[in-house]
């Protein structure tokens, strides 16, 4: 009977996934059942002989919102080429779920298959109004052509709805992107990853350049996302880091050198020493 449910729950949540995500390739497949979303293990990765990673494991739960700290060249943004499949490590495995192997998929595949990622430039299309960002980011990774002339359906419209309210530019919604300001572009930039309903997302420096209000609601919005994605935010900006943050992982030399919450790691002897102390 215990069997029977766990199945019957299984195909629920399938189904409610489905909707969430109709691109996805490999939903079925994604197992969080233990816990974590994505694991690290021993993965190293050598430039020249120097390792950018070394040896580093790391585990992100499903739903969390995770930040990752370090001083310049700890390995951060090498840790996010890995998992989207823009670095191949040297060693170590990367897995998404318990079952895919994110080593053996493209760097397509994976972003296909629920790994949003968000770089520290916005790269929105300045020319198209904010609505045409979020259509043309349904077509995802490939398939732009496609979106363009194809109609929206009823779901599509209501998904765009929803993402403009989340990411909060509904007023912005007719006006070429090129005229956002600076942070009203990133929350685009989010929403376009928000379009594919991304399992996870991946963002690099998100309040970089931001103004302190910007920055404000940059912090309500990555934590209105957590829950529904797990949420992997690297930043320098400690105060922002202290607003959102549950979990800190510090990276030093390419391994992890303190993990907890915000007070625990900044009153870690190494981490003071290594980064905080700069
Ligand atoms: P972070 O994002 O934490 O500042 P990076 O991951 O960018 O650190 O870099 C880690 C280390 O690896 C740095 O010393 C950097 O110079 C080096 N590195 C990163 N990418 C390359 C590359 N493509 N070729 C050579 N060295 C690299
Ligand atoms: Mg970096």
């Amino acid at each position: 009977m215990k069997a029977l449910d766990r199945l019957r729950e299984g195909m629920r949540r399938d189904r409610v996934f489905d909707f969430m995500m109709p691109k996805v390739v490999f939903s079925p497949e994604l197992d969080t059942r233990h816990g974590p979303i994505l694991y690290l293990e021993g993965v190293t990765v050598s430039f020249d002989g120097f390792k950018a990673l070394d040896d580093l494991t790391l585990y992100i739960d499903d739903g969390e919102l995770r930040c990752i700290i370090g001083p310049n060249g700890a390995g951060k943004t090498t840790m996010m080429d890995v998992i989207t499949g823009k670095t191949r490590p040297d060693s170590g495995s990367v897995y998404f779920g318990q079952r895919i192997d994110l080593l053996r998929l493209s760097e397509t595949e994976i972003a296909q298959g629920g790994i949003g990622r968000k770089f520290q430039k916005p790269t929105v299309f300045e020319q198209h109004t904010v609505f045409e960002n979020l259509e043309l980011a349904l077509a995802g990774p490939k398939g732009v052509w496609a979106t363009l002339f194809a109609r929206l359906t009823p779901e599509q419209r209501d998904r765009i709805d929803e993402v403009l309210e989340i990411i909060g530019l509904q007023d912005q919604v007719h006006r070429p992107a090129g005229v956002l300001s600076h942070g009203q572009k990133q929350w685009l930039e989010i929403g376009m990853l928000l379009m594919q309903s991304p399992r996870l997302l991946l963002v690099d420096e998100p309040v970089a350049g931001m103004t302190a209000q910007e920055t404000e609601r940059t912090a309500e919005l990555l934590t209105s996302l957590a829950g529904r994605h797990s949420i992997v935010v690297v930043e320098h900006d400690m105060e922002f880091v202290r607003t959102i943050a549950r979990k800190v992982t510090v990276l030093h030399e390419g391994r992890v050198l303190a993990e907890g919450s915000m007070d625990e790691v900044q009153s870690d002897p190494r981490v003071v020493e290594v980064y905080l102390g700069e």
